[in-house]
């Protein structure tokens, strides 16, 4: 299924800060609707309860006034004429609960069978809907010259005010539902504008590598004082690892310098003691074979971090020849066989290669993936060393039929001391130091250096320079 939406990150500033304050402008504006519409509601009812009143009070009075002149029944009926307007309807039932009064319009004759059947009355006035009508309806005691004679029933039509009032209502809420809407667009706006120099911050962090440490700047226009000090901070805190980096940097360097020279010495001298040794016993030699490659192997590890050193710190100089690579390459697998017996293939293109590289790292380099291609890889299948070139690239390949790195670690092995397992790399001695050294020889000279792996097929690693 297409996904129409993209997936919300609940956790993000973005979202929270859009829903808290789209939470709490509908509720304040929901709650200012309900309040307004009860207010109104409550202010039409009180003004048409108070004319009831008015009219409740009157009543007797007119009453005692028409009586004394006409018969009481006539009395009443001549206050009901009296009372009635085109909307309030007035009845009167005596204490046995038979009408003997009531208001003479055509309302009353259309309404009475509906109005004069309610029993659930009182002298307080009451909103009632009565077939699509609303009416404000009480029953109050009529007592005349102190004398009980039954109920006065007072109905007051407000069905028009209250239309009104429900379409008040009703546009009010439409009104403020839009208004919230154009408030969550303006509101996801402001919030995504305020948000975005943080984002030019991450974006800038992730593009500072470690050699730029020292002069990595995030400049932001227009940011707000709270991100400029965020900003502020954060180069405070990059200087500082920057100075720290460079001071693990020279201490490798100091460390890496003043062990090397004693270390080559030591092997120097064993080298000797090996070559002159000839009444060492079988033990001992064994015993000075090990030191002697133990020295080597630490001499190497302190040349590569030097190495790394100088790469980082920008002294490391690519002086570049113009270099014949089927040279190279067949020069490469004679120095291989110096140091193995393993069967080393050489496949070069008819035309000879030429291009501008530092003769001595591009070897170098080479060593290192021959060196791991042979660790990595059983006793009886070949290595194999290709030249390949088009229009736009050279590409130099070593292959093996090994044990092949699995597919998740493929873009680490690349890093410094990264070592794939280190159970099957512990036989085999290393540091994880060969491959960054290939990529930073590589790319220093303008290259790149990629692999391909497959679990227990074997390892192709690709070195291919630009033409
Ligand atoms: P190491 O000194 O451990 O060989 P490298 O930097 O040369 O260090 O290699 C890093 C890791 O990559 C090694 O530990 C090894 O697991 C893996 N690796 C390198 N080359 C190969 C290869 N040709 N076949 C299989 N694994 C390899």
């Amino acid at each position: 299924m297409v996904k129409l939406w993209p997936k919300i990150d609940h956790q993000s500033l973005q979202v929270r800060l859009i829903a808290g304050v789209a939470t709490v402008s509908t509720m304040g504006l929901g709650s200012v609707v309900t309040w307004m519409s009860w207010q109104i509601q409550h202010l039409l009812v009180e003004t048409h309860k108070q004319n009831l009143e008015i009219i409740a009070n009157r009543f007797p009075r007119d009453v005692e006034i028409y009586s004394d002149m006409v018969s009481l029944e006539t009395g009443i009926q001549k206050a009901v004429n009296n009372l009635t307007n085109y909307n309030t309807l007035l009845w009167v039932k005596n204490s046995v609960g038979t009408i003997t009064a009531k208001s003479q319009t055509e309302m009353m004759i259309s309404k009475e069978n509906t109005l004069t059947f309610l029993s659930d009355l009182n002298s307080q006035p009451k909103l009632q809907k009565i077939q699509g009508d609303y009416w404000l309806l009480c029953a109050v005691p009529l007592v005349v010259k102190k004398n009980f004679y039954g109920q006065l029933y007072i109905a007051h039509n407000i069905t028009s005010e209250q239309t009104m009032f429900l379409h008040l209502t009703r546009s009010l809420s439409l009104s403020s539902l839009l208004a919230i809407g154009v408030m969550l667009l303006a509101i996801t706006w402001y919030v995504r504008k305020s948000l975005k120099p943080l984002h030019r911050i991450s974006e800038i962090t992730q593009s500072i590598s470690v050699d730029k440490l020292k002069d990595a700047q995030i400049q932001l226009e227009n940011a707000p004082s709270e991100i400029k000090q965020l900003v502020q901070t954060y180069e405070q805190m990059l200087s500082r690892l920057s100075q720290s980096w460079e001071q693990q940097q020279q201490l490798v360097s100091n460390v890496s310098h003043e062990l090397r020279t004693p270390l080559t010495i030591v092997s120097g001298y064993l080298q000797s003691l090996l070559r002159r040794g000839d009444n060492l016993t079988s033990s001992q030699r064994e015993a000075i074979e090990v030191a002697t490659s133990e020295a080597n192997r630490t001499i190497q590890l302190l040349q590569d971090l030097l190495d790394l050193e100088r790469a980082d710190s920008g002294r490391m100089h690519f002086y570049a020849d113009l270099v014949n690579l089927n040279n190279l390459l067949i020069e490469v697998v004679e120095m291989t066989k110096k140091f193995s017996d393993r069967i080393c293939l050489l496949e070069l293109p008819e035309q000879i290669i030429t291009i501008t590289v530092n003769e001595h790292r591009l070897k170098q380099s080479l060593l290192n993936l021959i060196d791991n291609a042979i660790k990595y890889s059983e006793p009886n299948t070949p290595i194999t060393l290709r030249l390949e070139h088009s229009k736009e690239q050279v590409t130099i390949q070593v292959c093996d039929q090994g044990i092949g790195i699995p597919l998740q670690q493929q873009v680490r092995i690349f890093e410094r001391f990264y070592r794939v397992d280190e159970a099957r790399t512990r036989t085999t001695g290393g540091s994880g130091l060969g491959l960054s050294i290939v990529k930073t020889f590589i790319e220093g000279m303008g290259g790149t250096v990629s692999v391909y792996s497959r679990l227990n097929k074997g390892s192709i690693f690709s070195i291919i320079f630009p033409l």
